[in-house]
């Protein structure tokens, strides 16, 4: 984990937040490389979700959330970890994580009974700060998905089974927030609620499962590295029936990447409180409680129904530190020589190409190369890099370190025969390509 904490902060994927006022904790920055690796996350995640599928819409909701959503959703009375205090020290520990009955932080047995910590954060809204005008930020982005459910389905005419996907910041008060962005306090989920017949959900939650694990893959997770853990019924959440929680093998330990829920109609439910008849016109103003009936009506057997929902619910954060710790190698040149290297995938990759004069501020190679660059630029496959360092061993070295799949390098030759020699990351193979062709090969090269 050290080496992996020191590349981010070395080559920018990731800074503490607030460094330069002594940090914030549990909150971190994503810098200029980070921001690259986390957007291609998110794009891989929501082209499978939504480009992949036409019974999958998209949605972005606010962050600042009414208190009756996660009232109803059963966040204010439910979403709690246990905590301790420390009478000796006055620190505070999440009790389901200690390893023995001693405070970690001066080793006193001296601590209180558990009892329950909300994990909500809670801000007031609006310019009187009375304590009633209050609302919390999102602790998931799948409560939104719900409370929209009604209005995604009006205006996508959309029929069970069909799904809606969200990326977006959450917000928990962890109680000890750790392991660099494993466990955070501000963090990003890709969450799909997938809304399924009753009596189906069971083969959705199975298929939902494989296609997941199936995804890890793609981006570059080793199999052997993830488990299943079933949860077992007397960890479950409050809404869910069944658990898959995708387990990755971290540096720190074995951990949740993702967890694929069958949320039964527990969350549609409770949106729908209060109403006795399924009548989605129906309005009732009453306690601030919903004014929505979030049920279908099935055409067949002719009554309204609930549907159950399936949710894959992954962080990108938690994403972002398995796909680092699975590309960081560092390889043995002989010698005593070692090179560090980011074996990402190509479509994840920060930077897709650098393009490098071999000669620095010489103005025809210049020239040159941000011709090449711009053309590269024009395919949209993400960031291209003009490098004018003049020291392509050094380029090499850098480039490999931050994941770079292809170095271009523009010579003299460029000049006088129109080729230029692409170096590529994982084998440092290196092959002369004609000018002419360069944009077919970058294109097939990621396509
Ligand atoms: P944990 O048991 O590790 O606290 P959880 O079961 O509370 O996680 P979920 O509520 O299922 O997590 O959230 C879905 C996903 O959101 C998790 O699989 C994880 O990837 C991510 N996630 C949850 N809490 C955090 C956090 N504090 N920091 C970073 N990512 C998080």
């Amino acid at each position: 984990m050290e080496d992996l904490v020191s590349l981010c902060k070395r080559r920018g994927f990731i800074f503490q937040s607030s460094e330069i006022y002594g940090g914030l904790q549990g909150v971190y920055d994503y810098g200029p490389l980070g921001v690259e690796l986390k957007n291609n996350l998110k794009d891989a995640w929501w082209s499978s979700m939504i480009y992949e599928n036409d019974n999958i819409e998209g949605l972005d909701s606010s962050i600042l959330t009414n208190p009756s959503v996660l009232k109803f959703s059963g966040h204010e009375s439910t979403f709690t970890d246990p905590m301790v205090d420390c009478r000796e020290c006055k620190s505070r520990w999440r009790a389901d994580t200690l390893d023995s009955d001693k405070c970690p932080g001066c080793g006193s047995t001296d601590l209180t009974d558990p009892r329950p910590f909300n994990l909500m954060f809670k801000t007031s809204i609006g310019p009187v700060d009375d304590g009633s005008n209050f609302g919390y930020l999102r602790p998931e982005t799948a409560q939104q998905i719900f409370i929209n459910f009604k209005n995604v389905l009006d205006s996508t005419n959309k029929s069970i089974p069909f799904g809606i996907a969200q990326i977006g910041k959450a917000f928990r008060n962890e109680i000890t927030p750790r392991n660099f962005i494993f466990r955070v306090r501000e963090f990003e989920q890709m969450e799909l609620e997938f809304f399924v017949k009753p009596g189906t959900d069971e083969d959705w939650h199975q298929k939902w499962l494989d296609k997941r694990l199936g995804w890890w893959e793609e981006q570059g997770v080793n199999k052997d590295k993830l488990t299943i853990y079933n949860v077992p019924k007397e960890e479950l959440a409050h809404y869910s029936k069944a658990t898959f929680d995708i387990m990755y093998e971290f540096p720190h330990g074995s951990e949740e990447l993702e967890g694929i829920a069958n949320r039964t109609d527990f969350d549609l439910g409770s949106h729908s409180k209060n109403q006795s008849e399924f009548d989605i016109s129906a309005k009732v103003e009453k306690n601030n409680e919903s004014n929505s009936k979030l049920a279908v009506h099935d055409l067949e057997e002719k009554k309204w129904f609930i549907p159950y929902v399936i949710e894959p619910s992954a962080g990108v954060d938690r994403g972002f530190l398995a796909i680092l710790n699975e590309a960081y190698n560092v390889e043995d040149l002989g010698e005593g020589k070692e090179r560090t290297l980011l074996k990402l995938k190509p479509h994840l990759a920060p930077i897709k190409a650098a393009v490098i004069p071999l000669k620095k501020n010489n103005d025809e190679l210049v020239v040159l190369s941000k011709k090449i660059k711009n053309e590269l630029q024009s395919l949209n496959l993400g960031r291209i890099l003009f490098e004018n360092t003049g020291n392509i061993g050094k380029s090499y070295r850098r480039h490999d370190e931050i994941g770079t799949p292809i170095c271009i390098t523009v010579d003299f030759d460029s000049l006088e025969k129109g080729t230029v020699t692409i170096r590529h990351r994982d084998s440092m193979k290196q092959e002369l390509v004609n000018i002419d062709e360069l944009v077919n090969f970058v294109k097939n090269f990621y396509a």
